[in-house]
């Protein structure tokens, strides 16, 4: 049983370091979307919401993925 509690004990341990590491990696990508985004020569296209009743237009640029 002892080792039984070691190993979940190592695999909990294990698991908020790996969580810890994705929020990191998460925190990283919005920054590198941001300099994208600044860096961007936005080409702007009109696009039509799907799947719904009253579909609204967005524009969004086509090489970053902003919305205006
Ligand atoms: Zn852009």
């Amino acid at each position: 049983m002892d080792k039984l509690l070691v190993e979940k004990n190592d695999l909990v341990k294990e698991k908020y370091e790996l969580l810890d590491s994705l929020k990191k990696i998460n925190e990283k990508i919005k920054e590198v979307d941001i300099c994208i985004m600044n860096n961007c020569k936005h080409e702007w296209v009109k696009e039509r919401e799907i799947g719904v009743i009253y579909p609204e237009t967005f524009i969004r640029c086509l090489h970053c993925g902003l919305y205006q």
